[in-house]
């Protein structure tokens, strides 16, 4: 679509013109109902851990190397990452060398999941990935979320390669995100070059509503050395989706010689990734927020003033060529996050 004349950049955004739209926006789509596609995993085997943490199963070499975790069930209706870790503790594993931690984060939130409401129980009081900042978690604030943090973290403090296994609530292409620092972008980059269908790798600031686990200081502060990646391995409770967990997590071990590098379905030697970095988060300031078609998260909009979306008045449009939508939300509410975008490095 052509830039009109008469468009006037709104505020500082590079993305967002007052204008009269030249589309009106469809109407909004449903919010997705899927089914799961497979059963929730059974963690009753696995809840209370093997070394006095709840739900932290810990496995050492006693030979010197790194100590990876895979972390799943930040949220508690994301069980893709937890089916996973289930797969990975029904074989043995003996690391030839550092410590492997397997961890099942809020428990809690996904003993309430029920599947007739499964959009609910992201979490129980707040969300658990958004409060890994060292003076919250020293600081009175309570929950049962903020416990499980503190629960948690003399693990987490000592982890030095971190995988963090989440799905998303609309389609979308896999991807892994990690914060700015440099060596988690070749972390990712590795794990996702040599997978088939390679997730694309997105570099962000994190969320202004709080810093995630990948953003927790020890694995984002620039003169740091441990790394950490979040990968949304697909639409949440779809079979797909538990593959590419299944898959990325046993990539992850097989890198760091833990796993054999066995031929494993879904990969590829010679694929590699797409890496973008985030530089706008696109804000809905309107309840009547809509996309002019529904977007499939991790889309690139070739051409720079493409519009996108329609917000009240204004209109939003790429800011650059080679656009990605990063997690478009088609229903996403007045002041919430509505798109990401990304430009390709
Ligand atoms: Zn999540």
């Amino acid at each position: 679509m052509s830039c009109g004349a008469k468009r006037k950049r709104s505020g500082q955004n590079s993305y967002r013109f007052h204008t009269l739209p030249e589309v009106l926006p469809p109407p909004l789509p449903p919010l997705p109902h899927a089914a799961p596609e497979y059963p929730l995993p059974d963690l009753t085997p696995w809840a209370q851990g093997n070394c006095g943490i709840k739900g932290v199963h810990h496995f050492e070499s006693h030979k010197p190397g790194p100590h990876i975790a895979i972390t799943a069930l930040m949220h508690g209706n994301e069980y893709a990452g937890a089916h996973a870790l289930t797969q990975l503790l029904s074989t043995p594993l003996h690391p030839a060398h550092g410590r492997l931690s397997l961890i099942f984060l809020n428990l809690e939130a996904y003993a309430a999941f029920d599947p007739r409401r499964p959009s609910q129980f992201r979490f129980i009081e707040e969300d658990m990935n958004r409060l890994w900042m060292p003076h919250l978690i020293r600081s009175s604030h309570t929950s049962l979320e903020m416990r499980r943090v503190r629960e948690l973290l003399p693990v987490i403090d000592t982890v030095d390669i971190l995988l963090d296994l989440h799905t998303m609530t609309w389609p979308s292409a896999t991807l892994l995100l990690t914060s700015m620092a440099e060596r988690n972008l070749h972390m990712a980059s590795a794990l996702a070059n040599g997978q088939a269908a390679p997730p694309q790798v997105v570099l962000d600031h994190g969320h202004p509503t709080g810093p995630r686990l990948i953003d927790y200081e020890r694995f984002s502060a620039p003169a740091g050395t441990a790394r950490a990646c979040l990968l949304e391995a697909g639409q949440h409770w779809t079979r797909s989706a538990a593959g590419q967990s299944l898959l990325s997590a046993r990539q992850i071990l097989a890198l760091h010689g833990m796993l054999p590098v066995a031929a494993q379905e879904g990969l590829c030697p010679s694929a590699s990734c797409v890496n973008a970095m985030v530089t706008d988060c696109v804000e809905a300031y309107t309840a009547s927020f809509a996309f002019v078609r529904p977007f499939v998260g991790g889309e690139i909009i070739e051409q720079a003033g493409t519009i996108i979306a329609v917000d009240g008045m204004d209109e939003i449009r790429t800011p650059y060529n080679n656009c990605m939508l990063v997690i478009p939300n088609l229903r996403p509410r007045r002041g919430h996050t509505a798109v990401r975008l990304a430009r390709i490095l």
